[in-house]
């Protein structure tokens, strides 16, 4: 028999429950901006039980007595602070390890994605355009559109090299107040020519800003950082994340003391915080740890793209970065072959960036990122697997 003030009481509930439902679901709509009710928030898999080459970290700890030292510092933090606002000794310690030239200040952000953010915010007057070679990093567009700016993206070459023409005409058709070089790009890997980045950067003139984006430096080993003197209108920007520290969410940029002071007024304030100013200021006394584990990752990377290039159907890019992005290419030509190999991977807990559908020219794409010898070892077999098994 069911007990009838149970169920009564169920009943009362569900209709309690609807009711507040409705109320907020007005509230929401009533509110929140229609163009942010659209959106999806910033997509991550979830990758419990998974070899994770999805996201471009680091693989590697810190070593033991590193992880002591670390410990001892943020131990002796003082946490009932707020942050000093100026972060000096941060900063500090940020230009002389990453060779921001003399007279140059940094801004530092929660992770580069808050540099974009700012940036994207305070040029917003109206009107005002974003551009940025497509495909590219998510967030440029992302930020701008929350700005209420429009976003001009301009296919690159299908080799993923900058189309310079392409990118002179929209400058002189949009006038873009931002235009993003990421240097090297994600997702393609590459780094852009020199030569296409001095045109643009002439061509924009005091017209706009272009934000060269080195979160990939650390494996480039290039940088235009060294040329902010030239160049009145570049914004370096750069982050602590792929250098293996993607957990402590540093990001820290540079151009004309006059433009940095801008950006420097819409920084949250004490956005970054006490303990990753001072894991930060410790771990750069070891810098050399993570020089090695950068060197080392650049080796593995030469390995896997020439493992990866033997395998039957699997075109790579050249990267200058941690991950790799390839093509999958069927023997059909089937459109779908990538989401394919994609699920393939997964059913063997691989997880990889499924890209093929983010652009017209990653058609059949995925990015996968660098990793250990054993962690690619793996990917390697998962693929061969993988592929056999789409072909079925
Ligand atoms: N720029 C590029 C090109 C990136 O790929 C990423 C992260 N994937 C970022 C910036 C953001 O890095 P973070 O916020 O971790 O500093």
């Amino acid at each position: 028999m069911p007990n009838v003030s149970n169920s009564t009481n169920e009943f009362a509930t569900n209709i309690a429950t609807n009711i507040v439902t409705n109320i907020v679901t007005n509230i929401v709509n009533k509110i929140i901006r229609p163009d942010v009710q659209a959106l999806h928030a910033y997509p991550v898999q979830d990758a419990k039980g998974f070899i994770k080459l999805d996201a471009m970290e680091n693989p590697f700890l810190l070593p033991p007595e590193l992880q002591d030292a670390l410990a001892q510092r943020i131990a002796k933090t003082a946490l009932n602070r707020y942050p000093v606002p100026s972060y000096a000794a941060l900063k500090t310690s940020l230009s002389t390890h990453f060779g921001v030239p003399e007279g140059f200040e940094l801004s530092l952000g929660n992770g580069s994605d808050e540099l974009i953010s700012m940036i994207s915010i305070a040029c917003a007057k109206p009107g005002a355009k974003v551009l940025a070679p497509m495909p590219g990093f998510v967030m440029y567009e992302l930020a701008a559109k929350l700005a209420h700016m429009e976003f001009v993206g301009v296919p690159l070459n299908p080799d993923f090299t900058l189309d310079r023409a392409a990118m002179l005409a929209a400058i002189v058709e949009h006038r873009p107040a931002m235009i993003y070089l990421a240097y090297p790009n994600n997702p393609t890997g590459g780094l852009y020519d020199v030569a296409d980045m001095e045109a643009i950067l002439h061509a924009v003139g005091d017209t706009g800003i272009v934000i060269v984006d080195e979160a990939y430096q650390p494996f480039a080993q290039v940088s235009m950082m060294a040329r902010l003197p030239e160049f009145s209108n570049m914004v370096v920007m750069r982050t602590v994340s792929k250098l293996g520290l993607a957990g402590v969410r540093l990001g820290y940029m540079s151009c004309a003391p006059a433009l940095l002071q801008e950006f420097e007024k819409v920084r949250p304030p004490y956005n970054i915080n006490v303990l990753t100013e001072a894991a930060v200021l410790c771990l750069l006394e070891h810098a050399e740890v993570f020089e090695q584990q950068a060197a080392q990752l650049r080796a593995n990377r030469r390995e896997l793209a020439i493992q990866l290039s033997a395998l039957s159907g699997v075109e790579v890019f050249p990267s200058s970065t941690n991950f790799l992005l390839i093509r999958v290419n069927h023997p059909d030509k089937k459109d779908d072959f990538g989401d394919q190999v994609f699920i393939k991977l997964r059913e063997q807990k691989i997880l990889v960036k499924n890209v093929g559908r983010m652009h017209y020219l990653l058609k059949n794409c995925l990015r996968v990122n660098v990793s250990t010898l054993e962690e690619n070892a793996a990917l390697l077999k998962a693929l061969q697997c993988g592929l056999g098994d789409a072909l079925k």
